[in-house]
């Protein structure tokens, strides 16, 4: 199995993608993001190893997000491999490609969130680039969780894990007691809560946590950083934090009303970057969906935007 990180240009460095051998040829999980500088670093580990394109017979994504699928047109015609991945993310990823490459609701959570015009502004100017990682693709493969694939690492099986994304998979080796956690589970990072008008993200995001909780794992390769140990550790701590944050948010709630996006302003005190902005006004309505269906939150509408009380 071999683990190669592709420079991103963000913050974030670099994204994990693997290459583990099948029983005739391999198995590519997740692409990069479409860059010169990531398809280069990925050629040349390749060619050192003397693996072809046309050896590449498989692709699963992890998840939609284009550090993990900029590159999978390009990939997938050189290689000529077909493409698996979660049905709910092949639907996601093609309700984003068949209209403006934004989320559907994405104008309107802004609206509701209460962020000012020229910030929207400059998010959307930073994202614009981004979105150039969306392309239609067709898998041949839909997954639904419980799949088993046969691989050098004995057969791995698909484990759906929605929250971050909502067909997001990480991918189980129970002989070798290996997870390919995708964004799901990273060392240092607590991984971003995809808000979706009408759904719990949050619950389902805990949830799909306590189903990993119960497997046997040794080791974890996540798609950012290093592998390490210790999930179910791990998971107690995120859950701790998810259940701190909604203490935190009915407390400053008590204190005032206020827009998801005020409450940016107070629980993350230093200046955000317009993308991670963006990712806090999310994981924010993440929050307060999942507070509002425990009754301990409730919102008014002032000029379209949602004031939050208790
Ligand atoms: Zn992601
Ligand atoms: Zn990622």
């Amino acid at each position: 199995m071999l683990s190669l990180a592709l420079p991103l240009p963000f913050e974030l460095e670099s994204v994990n993608v693997f290459l583990v051998a099948l029983p005739a040829g391999h198995l590519l999980i997740d692409c990069g993001m479409e860059t010169q500088p990531a398809f280069e670093t990925l050629r040349a580990a390749m060619e050192e190893r003397g693996i072809a394109w046309r050896d590449i017979n498989q692709i699963i994504l992890t998840h939609m997000h284009p550090d993990h699928m900029g590159m999978a047109a390009r990939l997938l015609e050189l290689t000529g491999a077909p493409l698996a991945m979660h049905h709910a993310e092949a639907e996601h990823l093609r309700s984003i490609t068949s209209g403006d490459l934004r989320l559907p609701w994405l104008q309107e959570a802004y609206l509701q969130s209460g962020v000012p015009l020229p910030l929207e502004t400059k998010m959307e100017q930073h994202f614009s680039a981004i979105r150039e990682n969306f392309h239609p693709l067709q898998p041949s493969r839909l997954f639904s969780g419980g799949e088993q694939l046969e691989t050098a690492l004995g057969p791995l099986e698909v484990v759906w894990t929605s929250g971050h994304s909502p067909g997001h998979i990480c991918l189980h080796s129970r002989e070798q007691k290996l997870l390919f956690s995708g964004d799901q589970i990273l060392e240092n990072i607590t991984p971003n809560i995809a808000w979706h008008p009408g759904r719990d993200m949050l619950a389902e995001f805990l949830d799909s946590l306590q189903a990993l909780a119960a497997l046997d794992i040794d080791l974890i390769l996540p798609s950012h950083g290093e592998p390490f140990s210790g999930h179910r550790a791990w998971i107690a701590e995120t859950t701790g934090h998810h259940q701190q944050r909604c203490g935190e948010i009915v407390s400053l709630l008590g204190e005032s009303p206020r827009t998801a996006h005020q409450m940016v302003g107070v629980m993350w005190r230093r200046q955000l970057s317009p993308i991670n902005h963006h990712f806090a006004i999310f994981e924010v309505l993440a929050h307060l969906e999942h507070l509002k269906r425990q009754g301990k939150v409730y919102h008014r509408s002032q000029n379209g935007a949602l004031e939050w009380h208790v």
